[in-house]
Parts: structure tokens; sequence; C-alpha cells
């Protein structure tokens, strides 16, 4: 069994002057860079999801729902920060395509040929999750809530996550929540001695 890097959402639309900027979004990108090549260097494998939306959708507040239009699919606002480091092996998978839901959580997306998170993870043996990206109280925390459902063994990367925080503490809300749930909170330089372990 595995450990695996999940990258969430990390797109402009999120990141400064985003159509649903996240603040200081884009101070974890080198952050997050430092964890790819980190796994990258030891072979292990890397996940980024991206929230991409049809244009008319119920998640978008015009169609009755809570979001300003964001990460409209095939549009610049979908688009993966061009300052975070994909490698070419990281495999992309997409979530909130779905017109009647919001979608949340990254075991609702799939690879481009349709293949379902949970899925690609048990086809790469997968146990352990390591997870960083954008938003700390959405979808990193409904992506590790859902690991944790499935078995999963998951950390956070504390130093690679941001929160929405529509009220202040929601980020520090979502962290307990997900720690009481049986996350482990974790920053760079212990998980670069459990990756070497
Ligand atoms: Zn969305």
């Amino acid at each position: 069994m595995k450990k695996a890097l999940l990258v969430v959402d990390v797109q402009n639309d999120f990141c400064s002057r985003g159509a649903l900027a996240v603040k200081e979004a884009d101070s974890i990108i080198p952050v997050i860079n430092k964890y790819i090549e980190l796994f990258e260097k030891k072979s292990l494998p890397i996940f980024a999801s991206r929230d991409w939306h049809p244009k008319e959708t119920t998640h978008f507040k015009d169609f009755g729902g809570p979001w300003p239009t964001h990460c409209v699919m095939d549009t610049f606002g979908a688009e993966f920060n061009c300052r975070l480091k994909l490698t070419s092996k990281t495999v992309i998978i997409s979530k909130g395509i779905d017109k009647e839901k919001d979608s949340y959580s990254d075991f609702q997306a799939f690879t481009g040929g349709g293949e379902a998170f949970l899925d690609v993870l048990k086809r790469f043996n997968i146990d352990e999750l390591f997870v960083c990206g954008i938003a700390t109280d959405y979808c990193v925390k409904a992506s590790v809530i859902d690991a944790l459902r499935y078995g999963f063994k998951v950390n956070v990367l504390v130093d690679a996550v941001k929160a929405v925080n529509l009220s202040s503490d929601d980020g520090e809300k979502a962290l307990d929540e997900m720690n009481k749930s049986g996350a482990v909170s974790l920053t760079f330089e212990r998980v670069g001695k459990i990756i070497s372990d």
C-alpha cells in the first residue's frame, strides 16, 4: 500500500483576482510545490482536483445556489494557477460537472476517462492521503471527511491549505472537525521525515 498527495482546487478563480478569491491563497502555492517535489522525488502518486462547472448550475447564485459564478469548465478561471508546478504524471480529477449538485468532495470527482476517484485510489493501491489546497472549510474538508469514511489514513497539510472563512473561524472549525474525525495535522518538515522513512 502507498501514500499519495492530493492537491485540491488550486485554480485561478480561487486565487488572487479570481471570481471567488480565497484570501492569501496564493501564499500556499510555493509550499504545495515543495510537497509536489517531495512526492515526485519518492515516486509517489500525485492527484490534483479541480472544480469544473457547467455555465448553468444550481451551485451558482444566478441559478439559486450559494456561490458567485466560478471555475466554469474550459475557462481561464478554471485553469490551475500557472505557478502551481504539477508534474506530467499528476492525475487530474474534476468535480462539480453535474449541474444539480454542489460536489465539494473529491470523492465526487472523476478522471477525464470517467473513472471515479475512489476507484483510481484503489487502482494505485493507496491507503494514506496527504491533503492540501483550497479551501479548508469546503472542498478540503469534504474530501478529507469522505476519505476517512472510506477508510483511508488522512493527513491534512496545515501549512498548505487556506480557508474561505465566511465566518472568521470557519477554517479553524473545519480543521477541528477533520481532526476529530481522525485526520492528522502535519507540516512540511514532519511530512519529509514520514515520506523518507
Ligand atoms: Zn464550485
